[in-house]
């Protein structure tokens, strides 16, 4: 088993349920001064993309107009009706589920009805895909799906986070999680649901380091795995968590919380994010004052 310094909490019993011991389910993120919760996605959003995107999003908080969404919306929302389809159909749902999802997300961002026949068959190939895939290399026995975690007391991981706030606690929700109590092993496998692959982008990500430092916490050693389902083709790339990889996370972690305490949010105009197609307070912000090129790059 890999080592790692960190400070798990006494009274846990490493082989229950992630979560349920310590009666805390992670919720979504509301107010960064007072919540002391910190998601993975936050940690990407302040040190990898555009700190003041977070300041924008959860500190300013500007009022923006509403708008109905749009075929620019239509890849994310096509992520989103994919990821809760193949949860609603882990946790015993009909298939009816699946064509539910697709008409929640996905149908009002459809502008142009030529393409709406072509739109759904993309998308449910992508969510059998992922289901057959799941299928084939998980135990539906072992598995949850969207399971939320919770470690507190983050401070005492690691010397590089010993002085921040001791109320900080890591937390997030896993796509899914195979936990083999047996054996004390857990396979964590993030969806994404994409226009083309993205490798760097996730291997440079913290969240295989902090899914894994979570399947550590509750006493299981971790593999994990993103699997990327572009046009119904699933590709799998596994991420290896060595020691590093955690060491990695409590710095950018220690950045993120850095930015919090002191509110100092550094803005990045040079990324591909910063178009008014990726980053809705672009016309709030004056990040980047030339003309808005849109020349995005596709996530979901
Ligand atoms: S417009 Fe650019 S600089 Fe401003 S918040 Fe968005 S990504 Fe950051």
């Amino acid at each position: 088993m890999t080592k790692i310094w960190m400070g798990v909490n006494p009274d846990v019993e490493v082989n229950n349920v992630l979560g349920d011991e310590l009666g805390l389910i992670s919720t979504p993120w509301s107010n960064p001064l007072t919540s002391y919760e910190l998601h993975h996605s936050q940690i990407e959003s302040l040190v990898g993309l555009c700190a003041k995107k977070f300041e924008w999003e959860f500190i300013i908080q500007p009022q923006v107009a509403p708008k109905p969404p749009g075929m620019n919306d239509l890849a994310l929302n096509m992520g989103i009706a994919a990821h809760q389809a193949v949860h609603d159909i882990l946790k015993g749902g009909e298939t009816a589920k699946i064509d539910e999802a697709y008409d929640r997300w996905v149908l009002p961002c459809i502008t142009d009805p030529t393409k709406e026949e072509k739109i759904h068959d993309e998308y449910q190939l992508n969510v059998f895909s992922a289901l057959d895939w799941i299928g084939n290399n998980l135990n539906y026995s072992q598995i949850s799906s969207e399971q939320p975690f919770v470690i507190p007391a983050a401070h005492k991981l690691s010397p590089v986070l010993a002085d921040i706030d001791p109320r900080w606690k890591l937390a997030g929700s896993m796509d899914i999680i195979q936990l083999d109590d047996a054996n004390g092993r857990s396979k964590i496998v993030d969806l994404k649901f994409r226009g083309r692959s993205q490798y760097a982008r996730n291997k440079a990500s913290s969240q295989a380091a902090m899914y894994g430092l979570a399947s550590f916490y509750y006493g299981y050693e971790p593999e994990f795995t993103y699997l990327e389902v572009i046009k119904g083709k699933v590709i799998e790339q596994k991420v290896d968590l060595p020691a590093g990889k955690y060491d990695w996370l409590y710095i950018k972690a220690r950045q993120a919380i850095s930015n919090i305490e002191t509110g100092v949010y550094p803005l990045s105009p040079s990324g591909w994010w910063c178009s008014s197609r990726y980053c809705k307070w672009w016309s709030n912000c004056r990040g980047k004052y030339e003309p808005d090129t849109d020349e995005g790059n596709e996530d979901l």
